[in-house]
Order: structure tokens, then sequence, then C-alpha cells
């Protein structure tokens, strides 16, 4: 891969998720020359209302999180590509990337490529998450779903582990079991009943809304919930990361140190794409750790002479 056109930018950030702009503005504010690349899914376009992102005591959608943040980030002369990074590869002083957009070059690379929700196979499933009828996160909402009757649908070990979390905040829970899982043990039995969890063996046929409730369709019966998490699992965007050489753990998920940096040197990762607690917050926060320690790592830039 040889760069055509690109100058070296002093960091390249891949994603543009809650994670990938805050690393942005923190890098252009440390005076460093940064390119974003994001294939634009991030996972907070599907919040219809977030209740735990800091400062909004009335809640705010994920739409307009990352709308706040564009337009902040557009304050300072950050390139910002809307394209998918292809492939990842590393020269002795720098980072290549090519994408559709031609190559790109950092000294420095930020992966904040994030994850993907496995969804039921339903209709609708956007409008069912934007309803709450259908969540994917019990951390996020699970103190919207108080005293209501509550499904977890899932294949396997997973959703006894999401059911008995949820216990907590609900008394009524069931657990559904998606076609071809491999079944309840029988000490997941013992733990789901001493939780006072019901379960149901019959694989799942069918979910569908059911006006402000969700439907449920196995063996000839159906059950209405009034919300349904979906505990399928998740794809961790770590394809580049591994690339490079990245360890990953048993998830995917990228390992990193206190820093956000990787074992890979000069490569770090923030969000979901380096972290089992997958929040916003948590994405931001990372963020700014990777920003601040890529800033050190480059080095004072004393060949200015001005304030521009
Ligand atoms: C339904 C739902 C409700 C949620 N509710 C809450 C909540 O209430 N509170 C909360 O804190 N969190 C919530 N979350 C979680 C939150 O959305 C994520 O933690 C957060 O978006 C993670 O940010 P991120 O930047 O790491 O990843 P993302 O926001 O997923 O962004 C990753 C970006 O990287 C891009 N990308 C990936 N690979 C490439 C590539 N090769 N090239 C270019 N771009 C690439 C993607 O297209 C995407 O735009 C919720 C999630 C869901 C799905």
């Amino acid at each position: 891969m040889q760069p055509r056109h690109e100058t070296l930018a002093d960091a390249v950030v891949v994603g543009g998720g809650p994670a990938g702009l805050m690393a942005a503005i923190y890098l252009a504010r440390f005076r460093r020359s940064v390119r974003l690349i994001d294939a634009g899914q991030s996972r907070i376009e599907k919040i219809p209302r977030s209740h735990n992102y800091p400062g909004f005591a009335d809640g705010i959608s994920g739409a307009q999180v990352r709308d706040m943040l564009r337009v902040q980030l557009h304050n300072y002369p950050v390139r910002v590509l809307e394209t998918f990074v292809e492939r990842a590869e590393r020269a002795p002083d720098a980072f290549r990337l090519e994408s559709q957009e031609g190559p790109i070059a950092g000294k420095r690379l930020l992966l904040a490529t994030g994850v993907t929700d496995i969804p039921p196979a339903m209709p609708h499933v956007r409008a069912a998450l934007d309803a709450g009828v259908l969540r994917y996160c019990p951390v996020c909402d699970a103190y919207e779903v108080i005293g209501k009757t509550v499904g977890v649908y899932a294949d396997g070990r997973a959703g006894v582990a999401e059911a008995i979390y949820l216990r907590h905040f609900s008394a009524d829970i069931m657990l559904f079991m998606a076609q071809g899982g491999p079944g309840l043990a029988p000490e997941e039995r013992r733990r789901l009943a001493d939780a006072g969890i019901r379960w149901n063996d019959a694989p799942v046929e069918a979910i569908r809304r059911h006006g402000e409730r969700i439907e449920l369709m196995h063996a000839g019966a159906r059950t209405l919930c009034d919300t349904l998490y979906c505990a399928l699992g998740l794809t961790v965007h770590s394809q580049l990361a591994q690339a490079l050489g990245a360890s990953v753990d048993e998830t995917g998920y990228v390992e990193i140190d206190a820093h956000h940096a990787t074992n890979v040197p000069g490569l770090y990762a923030a969000g979901d794409v380096s972290s089992g607690l997958n929040q916003i917050a948590v994405a931001m926060g990372g963020a700014a750790i990777a920003a601040s320690a890529i800033h050190r790592e480059l080095g004072p830039d004393w060949s200015r002479r001005t304030g521009a």
C-alpha cells in the first residue's frame, strides 16, 4: 500500500461515534493534525432516549448527542471522511489505511470502531427499539422497566445471566429460547428457579410488536411482554486491530492498557470495541484518556512560531 497524495497526519481516528468524535476533539485541541474516518453506523443512532447520559435530567436521544459532538468538532480543523476503512497496515513511520476515498496515513492510530448488536428475527426492529418494546442493554435502561413484564430472548448461557441481572429490576422475568440454542443445563434451571425467573423451553417461532407490547410465539402458544431484552450477543469490530497485530479477548474486544494503548506500538483503542461496559460515558472517557496519551507520546511540537 503506497500513499498517493495524502500527507501524514499526527493522528487518524477510525469511527465517528461518541468515542471517535470525543478523541478527535481532544486531539484537535492539543493542536494535532487529525483525520476522522467514519462509516456512519454508530450504535448511538439507535438510542431513542438515554436517561444515564450525564447532564440531561430529562434524557436525550442518541442522535442529539451525536449532533452536538459533530457541531463541537466543526470548530476545529479536523478532516472528516465518510467512508469505510477496508485495510490497515503498519509501516515503520506510520499507519497506512485504505478506503474508497483513497489512502490515509497517520503517526498514531486510534480505533473507535464499536460493536453491532445481533438483532432478533422480527419485522420492524428499529421501530420496536424506538418504542422501547425491544431493548439490548440492561445497564442502559433497566431502570425504565422496573416492575414491568420483561422477556429475555437468547440462545444460551448469556440469557441466564441477563435474566438474573434483570431480576433486580422486576419480579416478572421470563426467559425465551432462540431456535437452535443448546437449551438449559440443570444448574442453569436451578439458578433461574432460585431467582424466581420463569423460562420456556420451546424455541421461539416468531416475535412481533403488539401495540405497546411485544408478542412471542412458541409451540402454538403466545406470550405478551411489556419489553423484550434481546441477548443474542454482538459483533465486535476489531478486524482492523487484529490485522495490525493487536491482541483481543475471547469475545473479540481489543485489549488495552490503562492509557488505552494496545500491544502494538502507536495503536490505541477506545469505546465499545475495547470495553465490555458498552456505555457512552465510558466511550468518551476512554477517548479522552487515549487522546491525552497520544498527545504525550507524540511529544511537544516547537516548530510553530505563532499562535496559529
Ligand atoms: C438500543 C441502544 C440503546 C443504548 N442506550 C444507551 C444509553 O442509554 N446509555 C449509554 O451510555 N449507552 C447506550 N447504548 C450504548 C452506546 O450506544 C454505545 O456504548 C456507544 O455508541 C459506543 O460508542 P463508540 O464510539 O465506541 O461506538 P459506535 O457509537 O458504535 O461508533 C462506531 C463507529 O465506527 C464506525 N466504523 C466501524 N468500523 C469502521 C471502519 N472499518 N471504517 C470506518 N468506520 C468504521 C461505525 O460505522 C460507527 O459509526 C445503547 C446502545 C443501543 C444499541
